[in-house]
């Protein structure tokens, strides 16, 4: 499903990626793993068109996506999960399904927000997805408590959600289980592995819980100092020598 092809980001004289390529198969859940700094970052930001690369090609289905926007990437299926904004946390959780922010959400939504006739057309419906997504989850709960709110796990959730509000392709994850306790790390895995087993989502993930990773991804793509390392089953990966060598350089 994507393809990136020896992909470089250079800021000022430093290569952050540095002639990367892989690929991530249509209905996967690829995990990205690596040391710190080793490009991990960098690599989906270009992936997702928040920076534009320096080198290099990424395709999506065969069609050359390198440096789109992310608005134009959102209207092909490809989005990246974002921190929920400040300026969010004073809304509900149902209210922020409802608001998908401009940047991931095309113009469509945020149109529809903000022009009243349209408002009134489409209001239902965009209530509608925002309960059946709050339903998927499993948020009910907490549908109608401020975002800022939430504990660091449940904001996990409602960001992956937000993903859900449009027909995601493939999905880009940042440390989706960074900081989140085992309980709610177990219900996002759970609701990652629905999402692509009953709704055909491919996900590409960066995280460094090797048991999330272990039980979520086939496979894992390693990168150390901007390129690919290795690519294999967790298994395999551990078992790499060169990966081994990697994490224990830094
Ligand atoms: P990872 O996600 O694997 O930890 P990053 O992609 O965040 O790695 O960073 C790779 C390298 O690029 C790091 O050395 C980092 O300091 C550098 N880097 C990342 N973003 C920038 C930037 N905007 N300007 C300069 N250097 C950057």
């Amino acid at each position: 499903m994507i393809k990136v092809e020896n992909l470089a980001k250079r800021f000022g004289g430093f290569y952050a990626v540095n002639n990367a390529s892989l690929e991530i198969a249509k209905g996967s859940i690829t995990g990205l793993i690596g040391p710190n700094g080793a490009g991990k970052t960098t690599l989906f930001n270009v992936i997702a068109g928040v920076h534009q690369p320096s080198a290099g090609r990424v395709l999506l289905d065969g069609e050359d996506i390198t440096g789109l926007p992310p608005h134009s990437l959102f209207d092909r299926g490809l989005l990246r999960t974002f921190q929920i904004a400040h300026e969010f946390s004073t809304m509900t959780v149902r209210e922020n399904l409802m608001m998908v922010p401009p940047d991931q959400a095309g113009e469509r939504l945020w149109d529809a927000w903000f022009k009243p006739a349209l408002v009134r057309s489409q209001e239902a419906e965009i209530r509608k997805k925002a309960d059946e997504v709050i339903e998927f989850l499993e948020i009910s709960h907490v549908a109608d408590e401020l975002a800022g709110n939430l504990s660091g796990g449940q904001k996990k959730l409602l960001e992956l959600g937000r993903t859900m509000m449009v027909d995601a392709k493939i999905v880009f994850l940042d440390e989706v289980g960074a900081g989140v306790n085992r309980t709610l790390l177990n219900t996002i895995g759970d609701a990652i592995l629905r999402l692509n087993k009953e709704r055909g989502y491919t996900f590409c993930m960066i995280e460094h819980d090797m048991d999330f990773i272990g039980r979520l991804c086939d496979p894992v793509i390693v990168m150390a100092e901007g390129t690919v390392l290795a690519e294999g089953s967790i298994d395999e990966i551990k078992a790499n020598e060169q990966v081994i060598e990697a994490y224990l350089g830094t």
